[in-house]
């Protein structure tokens, strides 16, 4: 049996842990909108169901996990770093501008940003990086860098604090320690960089504002945050869409952004990170009038636009780290970086048409079931290779990582399902910077996310996989 291997247990005592852990959820606030019920992604309170979790922290071996973790301020100074440099953003995202209208639409702002050279002096970062332990090189690889909408802050604490009772109550027939269960304090990290960074605004009757989608079915994640903003700082956060903004919003002439008549001191982006939330000109008005105010706004449009993969891709290639970190960090960094190639090399294309099943091909998107696999890479790269013109510039192409799959046990709408799984290790980061003075720049807990080894995609809330938290080897 290998380290990452959780320890058998039979059907029926997995069916009974199961039930007990799905009452846990209910009581501590684990719980997401049901599908089944249709006001529950716009009423609070209604149509509740326990988030999908794995019923056991996923094994993870200790030196991947301090290495992940020592990742996460690197990551979020070369954030900071690639944010100022507005021209490789842009240079970098010229080809793919042609071919993409929502990454067009983003460039279009900063570039407005760029002319009246507008100053950003307090800047808030909470990102998520996300890894796979690849099987055949025994590393940790990056996944991707989230740093608009990072998701599970609150609700994957909370999977770790579910975790850890359920040893307590069942870890000796399992010989599992609830110690091995890192402490997750992601919520309540975030919330205090949120809270930091309104005290750095300095403005007692400022509010914070959450940009939220029209219907949510992960709210509780978000309230929670709100929750620790009131609760421990005295902070009201108010939630609004981008049409709202648009309809309720104003800046002053001296940068302040009112929204229904209350000042608002940081903007907190939990939508318009897809095409899909701005469905007219409101919202893209909405995000360009947030733009240009005083607001903290996490992230900016250039914090965003350093989370696409096409910088991801951009930031592999040879040389380019070394313009923003110092050579002990780019060694870290590139550690973790798989291959990642665009699509202007015409070898890379042939040989990935060979062997589809060793890459994933990605669009500039984010949320979770964009990318393309195995022969529909194949087709897709075919095709647009016969089309011509630019269509390819609107993809990366990424070395295939290939996790060890394990038994584990999915815990989904109060069913358990037996099934080899393979989990996604996500570290949150969160970063804080006033003119030259970093206030915060630290690793904030993490997220493990499970799913079946015969999925390609990874989202919770897109329905791929579990929440889940790690078991230290
Ligand atoms: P998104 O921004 O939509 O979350 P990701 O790059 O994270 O995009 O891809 C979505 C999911 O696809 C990941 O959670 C992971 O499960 C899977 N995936 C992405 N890149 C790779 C890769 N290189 N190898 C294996 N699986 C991958
Ligand atoms: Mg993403
Ligand atoms: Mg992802």
């Amino acid at each position: 049996m290998s380290a990452a291997m959780p320890p058998a247990m039979d059907p029926a005592a997995a069916g009974e842990m199961a039930r007990e852990a799905a009452a846990w959820c209910s009581l501590h606030g684990l719980v997401v909108g049901d599908r089944a019920d249709q006001r529950s992604a716009t009423v609070p309170g209604v149509g509740l169901v326990h988030a999908p979790f794995s019923l056991l922290p996923a094994h993870f071996p200790e030196s991947f996990w301090r290495q992940a973790c020592e990742l996460a301020p690197v990551f979020n100074e070369l954030v900071d770093r690639v944010s100022m440099d507005g021209n490789f953003l842009q240079n970098a995202l010229s080809k793919t501008r042609q071919v993409d209208d929502f990454t067009s639409r983003l460039l279009e702002i900063h570039r407005k940003m760029m002319e009246i050279n507008k100053e950003e002096n307090i800047r808030l970062g909470l990102h998520r990086s996300d890894y796979m332990l690849d099987s055949e090189t025994s590393s940790l690889l990056q996944i991707e860098l989230n740093t608009i909408s990072a998701s599970f802050p609150g609700l994957g604490s909370l999977v770790s604090d579910l975790h850890r009772s359920l040893i307590k109550q069942y870890g000796t027939s399992l010989s599992l320690e609830h110690k091995r269960v890192p402490a997750n304090a992601a919520s309540t990290q975030f919330s205090e960089a949120l809270a930091q960074a309104w005290s750095e605004f300095n403005i007692d009757s400022a509010v914070i504002m959450m940009i939220v989608q029209p219907e949510e079915r992960n709210m509780y994640d978000q309230y929670w945050l709100s929750k620790h903003l009131q609760d421990s700082h005295g902070i009201t956060t108010i939630r609004k869409t981008l049409s709202q903004v648009e309809a309720e919003g104003q800046v002053l002439p001296d940068g302040t952004l009112l929204v229904g008549g209350q000042k608002v001191a940081v903007v907190y982006f939990r939508a318009g990170y897809a095409p899909n939330d701005y469905p007219s000109e409101a919202e893209w008005s909405a995000r360009l009038m947030m733009e240009q105010s005083s607001a903290v706004k996490c992230p900016s449009i250039s914090y965003h636009l350093v989370g696409t993969k096409k910088i991801q891709q951009e930031l592999a290639k040879p040389n380019v780290l070394e313009r923003f970190l110092k050579s002990e960090e780019i060694d870290k960094v590139r550690k973790c970086f798989a291959g990642l190639w665009s699509l202007d090399d015409e070898y890379i294309i042939k040989t990935a048409v060979e062997k589809p099943e060793l890459f994933v091909l990605k669009p500039q998107r984010e949320g979770g079931g964009n990318n393309i696999y195995g022969l529909d890479l194949r087709e897709t790269l075919v095709r647009l290779q016969k089309e011509g013109g630019d269509a390819l510039a609107a993809y990366i192409l990424m070395q295939r990582i290939f996790p060890k799959a394990s038994p584990a046990y999915l815990v989904r709408g109060g069913v358990c399902h037996e099934g080899l799984a393979i989990s996604e290790l996500g570290i949150y980061g969160a970063y804080l910077r006033n003119k030259d003075k970093v206030v915060i720049n630290e690793q904030c807990g993490y997220l493990m996310r499970t799913k079946v080894s015969s999925s390609d995609e990874g989202g919770v809330a897109a329905g791929f996989a579990v929440l889940d938290s790690l078991y230290l080897t």
